[in-house]
């Protein structure tokens, strides 16, 4: 009991450049379209909506990409994130595999969010920018938006799904706590919103319509842009800062992972547990562990999704990106992991998944809650409902290396913790988490609205 093993680095060991896996790719991803022309985007074409310094990154085959020194200072109030490795988990699951992972909720968002919010609003407020707007589900990266708005003076203008901004008061309070404005989202304060408002005036909101009320805002107006909080190359990038600590740590453990686990709902997290390991063993340094995506059964876009091009809106107002989708206009169904209810899959992700480097399993939310409240109970933490994905994939890894007598070391990404999200527990020991599943002639209207692209 109680002996969980820490591996914590110091301050200095915050790593001073992000890792881009674009350097190491075998194939090149397929470049992104615009939506009009559908001909490849230019740096010209996203300056409405971006800096020029995150579009480079965007576009970028540089391997190493220096972390600004005020961005580095201020990673410095969580990084390094501890590693720990589960061995009082272990035990109850009475496995030989080594458990371990990387713990993102000790940052003050309480997720691995902020690892990307701070340089986006770094970057904005280096171009001059004046006010940042996003669109956020239950809230996590509305909130550490917010937060990284308020480090460095920027306004935030949040576009919350309706149903979450209704339910959810808790993440829209912390939000308005940094400082942001909070609006349900569709909205009366756009075009499109209004659009959607006025064929439906209980619409109950979703990603997708969201992002394109905060992309509508951006566009129209030149002191503001847009930020993301998943998807984009840059974000992939700026999450690295999890898989290159993680290889230390693992280094200080003298250990190396036979399997590395992320939940994805973007894939930003998982990306960034994952990416640093993938490109070690694309460049030939070191043995390539087998690397797993997990995604919800009932938003599958990873396991279940075509690989085709698709807008990242429901508005279609974004460019096109050739990913794993289940159609712009798909509505999952509702369940608790709100981070995870993405139509798609970041690009990269995707083109590493083509190209055979990760697999993707697909778990129900209720033998997510069953492995986090175990997990909880010998680890102490309670994870976010995104995060229990992960848990879930590691101990069914476990479980297979008990059967097998295997001594596999597994490392999984624990993307956040699940403070504001207890009333998804309460929900569990209510006996109400059930396993929903997604409508299959939704999935067939959706994909079958897939946008026509020639050159596929
Ligand atoms: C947003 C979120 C996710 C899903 O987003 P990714 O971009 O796929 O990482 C996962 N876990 C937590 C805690 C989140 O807040």
């Amino acid at each position: 009991m109680g002996d969980r093993l820490k591996y914590q680095l110091e301050e200095k060991h915050i790593p001073k450049h992000w890792y881009n896996i674009q350097a190491d790719l075998p194939v090149a991803a397929p470049p992104v379209l615009h939506p009009g022309t559908r001909q490849p985007v230019g740096p010209d074409d996203l300056a409405p909506l971006f800096p020029m310094a995150l579009i480079m990154q965007e576009v970028s085959a540089e391997r190493e990409i220096e972390i600004p020194d005020p961005v580095r200072n201020i990673y410095r109030m969580w990084r390094p994130t501890p590693l720990f490795r589960a061995r009082a988990l272990e035990r109850a699951l009475d496995t030989p595999a080594k458990i371990f992972y990387k713990y993102e909720g000790v940052s003050p968002a309480g997720s691995h969010k902020p690892n990307t919010a701070i340089p986006q609003a770094f970057y904005n407020k280096e171009a001059g920018v004046k006010r940042l707007s996003t669109e956020t589900g239950a809230g996590q990266w509305g909130s550490s938006l917010a937060f990284a708005g308020s480090l460095f003076g920027l306004d935030v203008t949040v576009y919350q799904v309706r149903v979450s901004y209704d339910q959810k008061p808790y993440r829209r309070a912390l939000m308005e706590t940094y400082g942001a404005h909070c609006l349900p989202s569709p909205s009366n304060t756009t075009d499109y919103g209004r659009k959607v408002l006025g064929e439906r005036p209980d619409h109950p909101g979703s990603l997708g319509i969201a992002i394109s009320e905060a992309v509508e805002i951006a566009a129209k107006d030149p002191q503001t842009k847009y930020a993301l909080g998943s998807v984009l190359n840059h974000v992939l990038l700026h999450q690295s800062v999890i898989g290159m600590e993680a290889m230390e740590q693992l280094m200080m453990a003298d250990a190396w992972p036979d399997i590395v686990i992320g939940c994805a709902g973007g894939g930003s997290n998982f990306a960034g547990i994952a990416f640093p390991f993938i490109g070690e063993a694309l460049r030939g340094k070191a043995k390539k562990p087998r690397i797993v995506a997990v995604e919800p059964a009932a938003c599958p876009s990873l396991t279940r999704g075509k690989y085709a091009y698709d807008f990242g809106d429901t508005g279609h107002m974004t460019p096109l990106s050739k990913m794993h989708t289940l159609g712009s206009s798909f509505t999952p169904p509702g369940f608790h992991a709100g981070g995870l209810r993405y139509h798609g899959m970041a690009p990269l992700v995707s083109h590493l998944k083509e190209l055979g480097e990760l697999e993707a399993v697909a778990y129900g939310q209720r033998g997510c809650f069953d492995a986090a409240i175990k997990f909880a109970r010998c680890e102490g933490i309670v994870p976010a409902p995104e995060s229990t994905h992960a848990i879930k994939a590691a101990v069914e890894e476990a479980l297979r290396c008990k059967r097998d007598g295997k001594q596999e070391t597994i490392l999984f990404n624990l993307s956040g913790h699940g403070h504001f999200d207890m009333g998804a527990y309460i929900d569990y020991f209510a006996g109400k988490i059930e396993d929903v599943a997604y409508d299959e002639r939704e999935l067939a209207r959706a994909m079958a609205d897939l946008p026509q692209v020639a050159a596929e």
